[in-house]
C-alpha cells in the first residue's frame, strides 16, 4: 500500500513481541538490571539492517530501561551485536 509507513511500532503484533522479549529477559534491562521504565531495543537500529522496526526476529531485540536505550543510541555501532556479559 503506498504511503502506509513500513514499520508499525503501534501494532498489535508489535505489542505482543515486546512482551515476549520484556519475559524472556525477565523484565529487567540487559545492560544494566533496572526493572523500571523498559524498552525493547533494536540491537542493530532499523535504519542499518533495513528491516522494518516491527518485523524482527527475538534475536535482534532486546529490553533495555530509557535510559540505557539512550545511552546506546548516542554510540550507535561502537559495539558488537549482543555483547551483555550476562550472556557471554
Ligand atoms: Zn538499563
Amino acid at each position: 500500500m503506498a504511503g502506509k509507513p513500513r514499520s508499525d511500532l503501534t501494532s498489535r503484533a508489535w505489542k505482543a513481541q515486546t512482551k515476549r522479549i520484556k519475559h524472556r529477559d525477565g523484565y529487567r534491562c540487559t545492560d544494566c538490571g533496572s526493572e523500571s521504565d523498559l524498552t525493547v531495543d533494536h540491537i542493530v537500529p532499523p535504519s542499518v539492517t533495513g528491516i522494518p522496526g516491527d518485523q524482527y526476529p527475538d534475536h535482534m531485540l532486546t529490553t533495555l530501561c530509557r535510559p540505557c536505550n539512550s545511552r546506546k543510541g548516542a554510540r550507535l555501532g561502537t559495539r558488537p551485536a549482543y555483547t551483555n556479559p550476562k550472556y557471554a
